[in-house]
């Protein structure tokens, strides 16, 4: 695959970023003297600081009058104290038809830079308009828990109303702490989770989205390490490692076990052999995910360290992916060794968690962002780069991996979207800051260790004050790269900003690329004096290299299409079997009583699988089993993903036909489309989009499929 790097250069997008990654000399190097405008006071330009710099000592009067000099001329003139406004150039104005008179002082070129009322009086006497002032956007904090402090100061630099309380009207924008249901009945607004990505992220969840990932493009996704699901696949692992064992008796893999919905290394622990499994507590089956331990991580002063870098979905259609920049790194706190049977259990060598090692006696608190255990990324890539180490590649990696990951998750998150917030139902639109925990391996292949969808958004790290004594203290490291993604997420969020143009799909073309990632601003905003954005859009921007690895969400699409009840998750075996007939899967050799027993065996499995099986019927992630089964008996002779394709572009066009509308095809194939994600059920506006070539490309693309067809 082509490298992300050499197209975003030759794009020439964001010419001011060239690569879209950490610039490790920006903002990088811990005595480098910072430029850039962040803090609590990002929204000021402190002249003070640079006006000494230049000139020396300053001046006695400088001293005085050192105030902060304020973009908002309103404020700059209140703090200006009476003795300037008596200065030279002082002026008054009457103001017609009242006894009104109105002091200030002009500029020598006439400004009335300190008295705002004047100025707009001679404005409008001048015949100049301003634009109409902006609305604040209204942002409800109150259920933010612990990324409060970081939303407040990013609310304060947008110059932002926060409502800490909650507000009996709507706001433009709900921050939640934990997940989407943190308040019930949004009906209007952004909410900062989405339905359903709690449960999506959870470590069995994630692990059998990546493995049918893996399964349609295994070099595609090499980089999640193998898993097992616990218990229903015990018999799977314990064959596969003795099997293994077996055929070469000096391997002694390492595995790492993880409790499903885990979190901060809880619970987790490592083996050599299947019998040190702990399956049960209690009387209850663990549920959870064994998986390949990656032994050979890369080690920075000795120590294995990993990767959080924050991402967000701004939206799932058209699916809007950002990358944040800056990210942290956290380091273990005993030096590496590999896993052997005595330091399995070493838990500050082999886990990285912040939450384990700050109980360390050697957990190196620090101010400065290059040391100690928890550093910037940028710092760390700066690290690698003065060692000889390619991290455009590194980070093109990275991105890589992020996207597919997303890809991965999206197919399920929509079919949760559609249940909550069914077509047609007043609902909120969502977005959603994620956590990746990435470990760079010895050769710098990024690995996915899991995606945290609440990661922590702290700004104050845990510090033993006194022996036992812990409390909450700042920590630098963490508020410059987390109110940097919080604000910036806020931005991007901005209800007033102008929405970039949408790009429409080319008629039997691939989607275009040509979405303005930096969309204008129609009236000046406090936004002017940020700096530039520290999120970075990678899709779909890089559509092109990923939009092929987006089938499951055609197939998600087309089990939308026959849930049928508005807040379905589940297909009933009716809906099932309307499905094989519109798509006219079934024949002689494989009859509707097949297709029933195909449906019981597989919801049946999944059923004893699911943790939650109470409702009953079948979920996507056992519609997606049923499809590729349907795939294989159809399409013997192709290999699976080809089978898988053709299976699609059947049912894709069956559906259309039944409709008598080619245009919802499109729909249905458009998960990687940039559709509204109702619009494969009201295919209507579309339709008059389609041409009459498309049509004719559908029905004779169907003739072909026929004659390919098995039976
Ligand atoms: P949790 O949600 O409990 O933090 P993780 O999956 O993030 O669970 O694992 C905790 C830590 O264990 C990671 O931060 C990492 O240091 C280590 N780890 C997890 N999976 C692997 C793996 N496959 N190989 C090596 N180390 C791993």
């Amino acid at each position: 695959m082509k490298s992300l790097v050499q197209d975003a250069e030759k794009e020439g997008v964001d010419s001011e970023e060239p690569v879209s990654m950490p610039s490790p000399s920006a903002s990088v190097s811990p005595d480098a003297p910072s430029v850039t405008i962040t803090g609590r006071d990002a929204n000021t330009l402190s002249t003070c600081r640079n006006r000494s710099k230049s000139r020396g000592k300053p001046a006695k009067e400088d001293k005085n009058i050192c105030v902060k000099q304020y973009k908002d001329p309103a404020l700059h003139s209140s703090l200006l104290g009476p003795k300037q406004n008596t200065q030279d150039n002082e002026r008054t104005l009457l103001i017609r038809g009242t006894e009104k008179v109105l002091h200030g002082r002009s500029e020598p070129n006439g400004n009335y830079m300190n008295n705002p009322h004047l100025k707009n009086i001679q404005d409008h006497e001048n015949g100049i308009k301003h634009p109409r002032k902006k609305k604040p956007v209204t942002v409800d904090s109150a259920k933010a828990k612990t990324s409060l402090e970081a939303l407040k100061i990013s609310i304060k630099h947008l110059k932002w109303k926060e409502f800490p309380m909650g507000r009996r009207a709507a706001c433009d924008i709900y921050w939640h702490g934990v997940s989407f249901h943190d308040n019930e009945n949004i009906v209007s607004g952004q909410v900062n989770k989405f339905p359903g990505m709690v449960e999506m992220l959870r470590k069995i969840s994630m692990s059998r989205a990546m493995r049918t990932m893996q399964e349609l493009f295994p070099e595609e996704y090499d980089f999640y390490p193998r898993s097992w699901i616990l218990p229903e696949e015990y018999q799977q692992f314990t064959t596969q490692i003795r099997m293994v064992k077996e055929s070469d008796a000096t391997v002694n893999r390492t595995f790492i076990v993880k409790p499903d919905g885990g979190s901060q290394g809880d619970g987790i622990y490592l083996i050599r052999d299947p019998s040190d499994l702990k399956l049960v507590a209690g009387s209850q089956a663990k549920q959870g995910v064994v998986q390949e331990y990656i032994h050979k991580p890369l080690l920075i002063d000795k120590l294995k360290f990993d990767i959080r870098l924050y991402v967000l979905i701004k939206s799932l259609e058209p699916l809007e992916i950002y990358i944040a920049k800056e990210g942290l790194t956290r380091f273990c706190t005993e030096p590496y060794q590999e896993p052997s049977q005595k330091n399995l259990s070493h838990v500050f060598m082999h886990l990285t968690n912040y939450s384990l090692n700050v109980h360390s006696g050697n957990f190196v608190h620090s101010d400065s962002q290059s040391t100690g255990s928890k550093r910037s990324l940028s710092s760390v890539l700066y690290r690698l780069a003065a060692k000889g180490v390619d991290i455009k590649k590194v980070w093109s990696d990275i991105i890589a991996l992020v996207i597919k990951t997303v890809i991965a998750v999206v197919p399920e998150l929509k079919v949760y979207y559609q249940a909550e917030i069914p077509p047609g139902k007043p609902g909120p639109t969502c977005f959603q800051i994620l956590g990746f925990d990435i470990l760079l391996m010895k050769n710098l292949k990024p690995i996915l260790l899991e995606v945290n969808s609440n990661p922590s958004m702290r700004i104050e790290h845990e510090q033993e004050v006194a022996p036992g004594v812990f409390e909450y203290v700042p920590s630098p490291v963490d508020e410059e790269v987390k109110v940097n993604v919080i604000r910036d997420t806020l931005r991007l969020m901005d209800p007033s900003r102008k929405k970039p143009p949408i790009a429409l799909p080319k008629p039997g073309g691939e989607a275009s690329e040509e979405i303005s990632a930096e969309p204008e601003s129609p009236v000046p905003s406090p936004e002017e004096a940020l700096p530039s954005l520290c999120l970075k859009q990678v899709y779909p921007k890089y559509t092109k290299q990923f939009n092929h690895l987006r089938l499951v969400e055609r197939i998600a699409a087309l089990f939308i299409r026959f849930l049928g009840v508005k807040g379905n998750m589940r297909l009933g075996p009716t809906a099932f079997r309307t499905f094989i007939r519109t798509c006219k899967l079934s024949n002689s050799s494989f009859t509707m009583a097949s297709v029933d027993i195909l449906y019981i065996d597989i919801t049946r499995r999944w059923a004893g699988a699911a943790a939650d099986s109470r409702e009953a019927g079948m979920g996507l992630q056992a519609f997606v089993e049923a499809f590729f089964s349907l795939a294989a008996r159809k399409f013997k002779s192709l290999a699976q993903r080809q089978q898988v394709v053709a299976l699609l572009e059947l049912c894709e066009l069956s559906v259309c036909e039944e409709r008598r509308s080619v245009s919802c095809s499109r729909a249905l194939s458009g998960g990687s489309r940039t559709l509204p994600h109702t619009a494969h059920l009201s295919p209507v506006p579309l339709r008059r989009a389609v041409s009459q070539d498309q049509r004719l490309h559908y029905r004779l693309k169907a003739r072909t499929l026929r004659v390919n067809a098995d039976n």
